[in-house]
């Protein structure tokens, strides 16, 4: 793409009225806008990054055997009050429309997914399935000001498994814990898987947690055996005991990604969600949910991953593979390069405008393409070969790009 094509949202201050710095740089970057506290727009920029998470979680839930669909946002009252939600979930936004029948804004889909499912089990050959979204949604956050970390509407993706027993739901459980772990393994953040609250059939759920200064939970974390447990539902101390090997424990903060937990038969037996066995006698389903944070994903990515002068982002996850910037004086070589780049599949951000380069080399760190080219009256047939996450240069030529992308 032509930069000059490319609406430019960049700004030269920091938007003051923001507390992390992935929100500060994702804003100055062009990649988000706030619209209000929790509510952002996702810009061209960024839309193609919150695209390629969005893609790499789709193939891992699809290799998992899971079907995507895409449910309502607006769920009816009464769904909400036959699992007692409608009164308990202080986040949930309740909207009235023109009738005066009462409607909840989707903070998360179990109570449109459990009667729903029921339209498609009939019997234990039914069983297990699997049904995911990637979808917006709502919650009333009473501190919704670390940018899309915390978003009053965000994007989740939510994947719901059905099973005829707890040992069938164990199993897809654990496949699940694999598929989490590639996803967050290919967009290039490390996690840790958690032990926390919200166990409604098991001891436990299961948190992926990023471990990040700023992040908002505290992990209990013992080096020695590995044990990893949420504070929420842990009285242990920093350089205390650890309560299964006696170990000096650290607490870490932690940013929680995606959260799994084993739900029993929780939601089915409100909406009657049942199937029969081989012998017609007719069970409750059993269920598991497993979310993961589409949004709050690109500013972990972003809290992780970044220097004083911007952002890195990963090579999956980027809006561009390459950011070509053309200086004054190449007689039209850069703009060759650019069209053959094209052709061999490779995507290019071409800064072909005419501003100093002062200018293109501080915007292009700041909105962190993994690979920077220049061309230059100084580059001579060579073209300069920078990575975002490392300070050398070196001249190459353009089959060296190619062999590099082509990996
Ligand atoms: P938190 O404890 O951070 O409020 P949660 O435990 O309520 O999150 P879940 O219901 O487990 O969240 O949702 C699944 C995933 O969705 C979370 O692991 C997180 O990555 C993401 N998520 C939850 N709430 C938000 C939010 N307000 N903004 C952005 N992402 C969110
Ligand atoms: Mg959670």
């Amino acid at each position: 793409m032509l930069q000059s094509q490319l609406p430019n949202f960049i700004r030269k201050e920091s938007p003051r009225d923001e507390e992390a710095v992935s929100a500060r740089l994702l804003i100055r970057g062009g990649f988000v806008d706030k619209l209000a506290s929790g509510v952002y727009t996702y810009l061209p920029l960024g839309i193609r990054v919150l695209k390629n998470i969005e893609s790499i979680v789709r193939k891992e839930m699809d290799a998992l055997g899971a079907h995507e669909l895409l449910m309502p946002v607006m769920h009816p009252k009464e769904n909400w009050e036959k699992t007692g939600r409608w009164k308990t979930l202080d986040v949930l936004f309740k909207i009235a429309g023109r009738d005066k029948k009462e409607y909840a804004l989707g903070p998360t889909h179990e109570e449109v997914i459990s009667p729903l499912a029921q339209k498609a089990i009939f019997s234990y050959k039914d069983l297990p399935l699997g049904l995911y979204q990637i979808q917006t949604k709502f919650r009333d956050e009473p501190r919704a000001k670390s940018g899309l970390l915390r978003g009053r509407e965000f994007l989740m993706k939510d994947l719901y498994s059905f099973h005829a027993s707890t040992k069938d739901l164990d199993a897809y459980y654990e496949q699940a814990i694999k598929a989490y772990k590639k996803v967050f393994k290919k967009l290039g953040v490390d996690t840790v898987l958690v032990e926390a609250s919200g166990g409604t059939f098991s001891k436990f759920s299961h948190e992926f947690q990023v471990f990040l200064e700023s992040g908002e939970d505290q992990i209990v974390y013992c080096k020695k055996c590995g044990l990893a447990q949420n504070r929420e539902i842990n009285d242990t101390r920093e350089g205390g005991p650890c309560p299964v090997c006696g170990a000096i424990v650290s607490i870490r903060q932690g940013a929680e990604v995606g959260n799994i937990f084993r739900l029993g038969t929780k939601y089915s037996e409100p909406f009657s969600l049942t199937y029969k066995d081989a012998k017609g006698n007719t069970h409750p389903v059993i269920m598991g949910c497993y979310g993961m944070g589409i949004s709050r994903l690109m500013g972990t990515i972003v809290e992780a991953l970044h220097d004083d002068r911007g952002i890195v982002w990963p090579a999956e996850v980027a809006p561009f593979d390459a950011h070509l910037i053309e200086l004054p004086g190449t007689n039209g070589k850069a703009k060759k390069l650019y069209k053959e780049l094209i052709e061999a599949g490779i995507d290019v951000l071409y800064d072909e405008r005419s501003v100093s380069a002062g200018e293109k080399f501080a915007e292009s760190d700041l909105i962190g393409i993994p690979v920077r080219l220049v061309v230059s009256s100084k580059t001579g047939k060579k073209i300069e070969f920078k990575k975002r996450n490392e300070e050398t240069t070196k001249l190459v030529d353009e089959t060296f790009i190619r062999k590099y992308f082509k990996k």
